[in-house]
């Protein structure tokens, strides 16, 4: 089958996999799935493993798995976007998704000065993400954390690289700071949300590490410079060991 499948890691156990109700109704329904079919199942936590169906019923589809791998589709860095939260709920849902095409590791709202006090639907978010996780064929499911302002999330945040997107004077092409930052397993990246940073928050960034970067010349709606970050760091961070399509066997 072409697409992948989703299973927490409580449904796979000893060699085997049932798959949760939404999944398996899938399988039987729409893609007229039949024992001895093989699949692709995830876990969300870095599992992936090709099955062979043994048994489809309309709620149910258990399968053995026959090949396992961990991190198949994930970047080398992990990388935590915090976008201030976006008037409009759908906007974030969609950086939402293509941040998880992108390979983000975690995301923070912001809640900033300019930030109207928005909320997340929060099963709405897991639902796109998994739905994302599947398409994209990666094996991790990123996390989405708490609404916070930046202050926290910097005060609590252990990571290698801390960018601010801003456009000002003072910053350095996202690239150029990525380089210069040399190898990394981890990078925060602060992006603004339609009103932009308050200079003091700059700043406060600015004083907790974060090396202020420009995305070009162009403003760009807070969303796409999220995703044109994520690239930009994902896409030159790692020594090259980007490129983790097949994972990391473990019997094949
Ligand atoms: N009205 C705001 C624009 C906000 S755009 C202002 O004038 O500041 C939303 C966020 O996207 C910004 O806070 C910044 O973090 C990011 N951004 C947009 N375009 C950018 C660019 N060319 N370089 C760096 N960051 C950018």
């Amino acid at each position: 089958m072409t697409t992948n499948f989703y299973a927490p890691p409580s449904a796979i156990r000893a060699g085997r996999v049932v798959l949760p109700d939404e999944e398996a109704r899938h399988v039987h329904t729409v893609l007229r799935g039949e024992a001895g079919d093989e699949m692709v199942v995830v876990d969300g936590e870095g599992g992936w493993y090709r099955v062979r169906i043994d048994h489809v019923a309309p709620e149910q589809v258990v399968a053995t798995i026959v090949e396992q791998r961990e991190d198949v589709g994930e970047p080398a860095v992990d990388v935590t976007m915090a976008l201030g939260l976006l008037k409009k709920r759908s906007r974030f849902e969609t950086f939402v998704e293509k941040a998880v095409e992108l390979g983000v590791h975690r995301i923070v709202p912001l809640r900033t000065v300019h930030t109207e006090p928005e909320s997340v639907r929060e099963e709405r978010l897991r639902n796109v993400m998994v739905a994302a996780m599947k398409q994209c064929r990666r094996s991790r499911l990123p996390d989405v954390a708490a609404p916070q302002s930046p202050e926290a999330l910097l005060a609590a945040s252990e990571v290698e690289i801390r960018l601010v997107c801003h456009a000002g004077d003072d910053a350095v092409p996202i690239r150029r700071a990525v380089d210069e930052a040399g190898p990394a397993s981890s990078a925060l990246v602060l992006v603004g949300p339609e009103g932009g940073f308050a200079p003091s928050e700059v700043d406060a960034a600015v004083a907790a590490g974060c090396r202020p970067v420009s995305l070009g010349a162009r403003r760009l709606r807070a969303e796409t410079a999220g995703l044109a970050a994520l690239q930009a760091v994902v896409g030159s961070t790692g020594g090259g060991a980007e490129a983790n399509l097949e994972g990391r066997g473990q019997n094949g």
